[in-house]
């Protein structure tokens, strides 16, 4: 899974239709961040089965 965070954002996305997910100026990160928050949406996309990654 591959997480994305804009950057001079404190926020990690993993799902590729979140309404957010950076597609510009974005850190990556190949595992689950240790800093930061989770995204919201994200979280409920994982919970929903929604979630594309
Ligand atoms: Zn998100």
């Amino acid at each position: 899974m591959t997480y994305r965070k804009k950057k001079n954002s404190d926020t990690w996305h993993w799902c590729t239709n979140c309404s957010k997910w950076p597609t510009s100026d974005y850190d990556t990160s190949y595992s689950k961040p240790s800093s930061g928050e989770l995204c919201n949406e994200c979280k409920a996309k994982q919970s929903a089965g929604t979630c594309k990654n």
